[in-house]
């Protein structure tokens, strides 16, 4: 599983990219959430219209969603010939729906098939088992565990996580942590609520999402443990296990 996080960054941060990975496995690519800066970094590496496999979206708010309008755009006029799957939350649908609209109007369609998975559903996602399971947030959001056989990913999404995303979140080798604030906040992840989880061995932890007048102080804090880094536009990650 290699991973590369194309973006870091919250809603209005002034310069690093909403937050999303692209994860790979051979040619299956999946991407977990796209707001509106988030096609120019794809665009940056260099993405061609057939490259990506799935989408997620962990929820409805513009910095996780928006960029799904250019994106499909770029994969309509770039004549994308594989099918899309776009896994969201049923209740969702519809804002999504919009967006997907407005990449090909004022013609009639995308040129290539797109399907919609539920993501209250998802078992599987390409090569992995996957499971889903909401955090606390304003807008409803999931967080999403990837499993292959030797290895483990979590990614949270926004919102402080539920006890099932604590579990979900426990069982990783490489854990993604919304972490906007330092102090405890309702509907946020933060690093008074992320440092008491419990983790795996040996995992590692990267924290993203950060609030910018909090990420010194975040920067500072986790220095006491070698499990938790920051997150940043462009980092890769290998994940390698050893088969069980
Ligand atoms: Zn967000
Ligand atoms: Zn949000």
């Amino acid at each position: 599983m290699h991973v590369k996080m194309l973006g870091c960054g919250d809603a209005y941060d002034a310069q690093k990219t909403n937050s999303s990975l692209l994860i790979s496995e051979g040619d299956f690519k999946l991407l977990i959430d796209c707001g509106p800066t988030v096609p120019q970094a794809l665009f940056a590496y260099g993405m061609k219209a057939d490259d990506i496999s799935c989408i997620y979206i962990s929820h409805c708010h513009p910095d996780h969603c928006l960029g799904l309008t250019t994106l499909l755009n770029y994969m309509k006029s770039f004549k994308r010939s594989k099918p899309l799957t776009i896994c969201r939350q049923a209740s969702q649908h519809q804002a999504l729906y919009r967006l997907m609209e407005f990449a090909y109007w004022p013609e009639k369609d995308l040129g290539f098939d797109l399907y919609w998975q539920d993501s209250e559903e998802l078992t599987e996602f390409g090569p992995w088992r996957a499971e889903t399971t909401p955090s606390n947030h304003s807008v409803p959001n999931r967080s999403l565990q990837l499993k292959s056989d030797s290895e483990v990913l979590f990614y949270s999404g926004d919102g402080l996580l539920s006890p099932k995303g604590e579990e979900l979140a426990a069982q990783a080798d490489l854990a993604f942590i919304e972490c906007e604030y330092m102090t405890a906040a309702n509907g946020h992840g933060s690093w008074a609520d992320v440092k008491g989880l419990q983790r795996k061995a040996g995992s590692r932890w990267v924290l993203y999402h950060i609030d910018d007048a909090s990420r010194p102080a975040v920067a500072e804090a986790i220095k006491e443990y070698p499990e938790f880094s920051l997150g940043e536009d462009g980092r890769e990650f290998e994940l390698t296990g050893v088969k069980a």
